[in-house]
């Protein structure tokens, strides 16, 4: 890296004694590499360190490469007249080794000017004015601890640069996945380090530390601008090199934050001072630290030698020529290395004082190189764990502000309402093209922080993509409802939230299901069992007939007085064994009752099977009606975590989907475990079309994890929709950014004010409600679910009305029969009949009638035989017409049965 050359300077500045006192002279051997002599004033500072006593003269030795070389050079310098009486170097390396020993074996002190990676405390008369390494390495440990940076990139030079940042490196938070880390370490190509910029840029990482050198630093910067590094506002460069404020950024035109420290402040009066007096054709600002330092060394060297003077006789301090292969090693005469050890002056770099060699006392300032002027923050090694930050809260603020005046924040979005609709104007042009939730907040959010903005919809209209935008530098701000979770929070910063909400379970009412339970009653017991119940009762019933025939207790005497009936009577006909076998399976009993023993056992297995049946009806049907009621309607996500009939997904690549997959709980994990083997697939691109598949399954068969505010949105206008059971977590949407933005504190703000004065729930029931097409959904009163509604029973009404219609039909027919048979009888027309009984029908307050209608008086009796005839013949048996001409015949028989002529049969005995 030095460029050397086998050159030997020498100059000699000597002044020649004037007056009549023995004048001392000193010289000193400034070493340096070739190009290294800068803007250096050697004559001025050794002239002006001189006394009449005292006279300095200073050489530049030049050192060449090869060791050997160079020693020649300084023992040719140490052996000419008045020898050598101190060595300043800015070497460092294998001829810092050769300076530190030489100068030990000469006895004379060598002053160090340059960073070097070793402690200077191996040879006494070794010094250094450069700040001392450990103390630098705190320093730089303490001022990047000092700019909160939560995950940084050091890109380095060398090894040397690893022990410089030892401190730095140590505030890295040791993680096992690498890419968590929050330090990582890229060592500078030789010629090409925009790879490294560039993996940066792709990497959550927005501040850079670049330790290099002064030389390399514009061009290494240059290549990260290449890489768009140094083009965004929320990257920050720290660069380490105490020169780096002498450079000139102007042609970077960075929009970057670049900082850095300095050892002296070129502005302060002290500084100043200096540079006027030795410096008068330089800017401050471009007085290098190895100048500075030389300087300051220099300084020392001449107030050591003051000292040393003042304590000895005139004439007894002479300097001799020393030769390198002398026997002996030198001693130090006249205890100058002990005078500059107890020195202390005031130079450039501030106060210094080398007590053991080493620079420990030194002050840093922390400085952006748009704004030198004013330092930042200040480090001192008297407090190396602290950096004194100069600015306070407001300056900070302000000095933001006018940073982010001058920048069009990007955001990143997505399109979805409420938060972004695209605008229906095809002309529309900028952030026209859209609107919606996100754009009113962030208007409102740039109105408070005095910004301008500029919408960009994130590739694929992804989730995903927003955060990359952040990371990739492509976005400022990334604004829609983007949930803050800690996976995201690892790569991205958050705002405080806007909104709150939790995932929730999108369904919806099932129409169908009211339908198939209107026959709910019929449920309990399957449709093969009610025909066999039904072809049994038939069964039954006609075993019934046959075996009452046979069974002799069931012939009984029609006429109980008398003693020796001519007749006996069986009423079990088929009519009466159906009603006695109806009786018993709806559990109301009948009161006719066979008396034989066969037709008994047959009426016992008949009511013990009624009894298990209609037991275990009754039994089941409450079980059956809330149960199909349960299985029409999921109540929470338990439930549809249990049951496989209802299908259930959710968005995919969102904060819901990361819930279930990095779910600690065994039911979410199942479950997430079930959608994934799903096929087809229960996940959706977007939350529409999840919606649209909840409605659009029949018998609500798909079930939707959707976030709250999302379900509320569309719970508004989509009546069918409902939402199931509680939320299953509790989280919030926030405006994503850049890792450390700066301007994160602003935002911050401008949302706790939009919330305060009530503008977020405005904004909220603006996008929610107000803006909406359509009508808002009725509230729905809550439904005691545990009720059953005419729905359930609805079957049960309908039996019953078509029984009643049956009824009435029937009674109809018998009635126009009568009406046939009257007319005949009576010999009238039908029509004559059918008025006649309508009328007496019609007048409801008379409860009596004669056994024939009056029409017929005088035929009445000459049809007596006929009717008993016919009344025998059982027309319409066992409907009791009211107008039956055999009234008296009946009234004879019905004290022994409710059905005395129907169906009764006579058997001669
Ligand atoms: N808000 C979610 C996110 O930021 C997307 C929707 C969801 O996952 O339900 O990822």
């Amino acid at each position: 890296m030095f460029s050397c050359a086998n050159r030997f300077i020498f100059v000699f500045f000597t002044l020649l004694p004037n007056s009549g006192f023995t004048q001392t002279i000193v010289n000193i051997g400034i070493c340096l590499h070739e190009g290294d002599l800068e803007n250096f004033n050697i004559d001025t500072i050794s002239g002006s360190a001189s006394k009449d006593y005292l006279h300095i003269s200073a050489a530049t030795i030049m050192v060449p490469d090869d060791i050997l070389d160079a020693l020649h050079s300084i023992c040719d310098k140490a052996a000419l007249e008045n020898g050598l009486t101190a060595i300043i170097g800015h070497t460092k390396g294998k001829t810092d080794n050769l300076l530190k020993s030489t100068s030990s074996f000469l006895g004379i002190p060598y002053i160090n000017t340059q960073w070097i990676p070793r402690e200077f405390t191996d040879i006494p008369n070794s010094f250094s004015v450069y700040p001392d390494t450990s103390m630098l390495a705190l320093a730089y440990g303490a001022i990047v601890k000092s700019l909160s940076w939560s995950t940084f990139a050091i890109v380095y030079e060398n090894e040397e640069s690893l022990i410089r940042l030892q401190d730095v490196i140590k505030l890295q938070q040791y993680n096992k996945d690498a890419k968590r880390n929050s330090v990582i370490l890229r060592k500078l190509h030789e010629a090409d380090s925009r790879p490294i910029f560039k993996e940066i840029r792709h990497l959550p990482i927005y501040s850079v530390l670049l330790d290099c050198s002064i030389e390399r630093t514009i061009e290494v910067l240059q290549q990260a601008k290449d890489v768009k590094l140094l083009d965004d506002i929320n990257t920050n460069f720290f660069l380490t090199s105490l020169d780096a404020h002498t450079l000139n950024f102007t042609a970077l035109n960075s929009k970057t934050n670049l900082t850095t420290v300095r050892l002296f402040n070129p502005f302060t009066s002290g500084v100043q001072r200096h540079t006027r007096k030795y410096y008068p054709n330089i800017d401050p600002n471009q007085i290098s630290v190895k100048t500075a330092l030389m300087h300051d060394a220099m300084l020392l060297l001449a107030e050591s030698l003051n000292a040393i003077k003042s304590t000895h006789a005139d004439g007894e301090i002479v300097y001799e020529p020393l030769f390198c292969n002398a026997p002996e090693k030198y001693s130090d005469k006249y205890g100058l290395v002990s005078a500059l050890q107890e020195a202390t002056v005031e130079g450039i770099t501030g106060q210094i004082s080398l007590p053991n060699g080493k620079r420990e006392g030194f002050e840093l300032e922390i400085i952006e190189i748009f704004n030198r002027e004013e330092p930042i923050g200040t480090w001192d090694s008297n407090d190396p764990e602290k950096v004194v930050l100069k600015r306070n809260a407001t300056q900070r603020e302000a000095d933001i502000q006018k940073r982010l005046q001058n920048h069009n924040f990007i955001v990143t979005s997505r399109l979805g309402g409420p938060y972004l609709y695209q605008s229906k104007d095809p002309e529309a042009t900028g952030n026209a093209r859209y609107y919606g939730y996100s754009m009113d907040l962030i208007s409102e959010i740039a109105k408070e922080m005095n910004i301008t903005f500029e919408f960009q919809i994130t590739k694929d209209n992804a989730y995903g993509n927003l955060q990359q935008d952040l990371i990739d530098r492509r976005a400022d701000l990334a604004i829609c409802d983007f949930t803050i979770t800690p996976q995201r929070r690892e790569v991205i910063d958050f705002s405080l939230p806007f909104m709150s909400l939790g995932i929730g379970i999108l369904h919806t009412t099932v129409e169908t299901a009211e339908e198939a339970n209107l026959y709910g009653f019929l449920g309990p017991l399957s449709t093969v069992v009610w025909l066999y119940i039904g072809l049994l009762y038939l069964i039954l019933s006609f075993v019934l007939v046959l075996i009452a025939r046979c069974s002799t207790e069931d012939w009984e005497n029609p006429h109980p007085c008398e003693q020796n009936p001519s007749e006996l009577e069986n009423i079990w006909d088929l009519k009466n064994c159906c009603w006695l076998t109806l009786g018993s399976i709806t559990t109301q009993g009948c009161d006719l009752l066979p008396k034989g023993t066969c037709t008994r056992i047959a009426t016992a297995s008949w009511w013990f099977f009624s009894l298990i049946i209609t037991s275990s009806y009754t039994a089941n049907l409450a079980a059956f009606l809330t149960m199909s009621k349960q299985e029409a309607t999921i109540d929470s996500v338990e439930e549809l975590a249990v049951q496989n009939k209802i299908k259930y997904g959710l968005v995919q690549g969102g904060s819901t989907a990361t819930f279930f997959k990095n779910s600690n709980n065994s039911l979410y994990q199942r479950m997430w475990n079930t959608m994934v083997n799903e096929k087809p697939s229960v996940f959706e691109s977007d939350n529409i079309k999840g919606v649209e598949r909840v409605e659009s399954t029949k018998n609500g068969l798909y079930a939707y994890f959707m976030e709250s505010t999302g379900i509320e949105y569309e719970m508004e206008r989509r009546c069918k929709l409902r939402r199931i059971g509680n939320l299953l977590d509790s989280k919030s949407y926030g405006i994503g950014m850049p890792m450390d933005a700066e301007y994160r504190h602003k935002i911050n703000n401008a949302i706790l004010k939009l919330a305060e004065v009530g503008k977020l729930t405005e904004l909220k029931e603006k996008w929610w409600k107000l803006e909406r097409e359509g009508k808002p959904c009725p509230v729905q009163e809550p439904v005691n679910t545990d009720a059953l509604a005419l729905v359930n029973v609805g079957g049960v009404f309908i039996v019953l009305g078509a029984g009643i219609a049956l009824a009435f039909f029937i009674a109809i027919l018998e009635f126009l029969w009568n009406c046939y048979n009257i007319s005949v009888e009576e010999h009238i027309t039908f029509t004559e009949a059918l008025k006649i009984e309508l009328k007496f029908a019609c007048n409801i307050f008379i409860t009596r009638k004669r056994a024939k209608p009056v029409i017929s008086e005088a035929s009445s009796e000459k049809s007596d035989k006929e009717d008993d005839a016919k009344s025998h013949k059982g027309i319409l048996p066992g409907l009791g017409s009211f107008l039956n001409v055999s009234m008296l015949h009946v009234d004879e028989h019905s004290a022994r049965s409710p059905t005395p002529k129907s169906g009764s049969k006579r058997r001669s005995s």
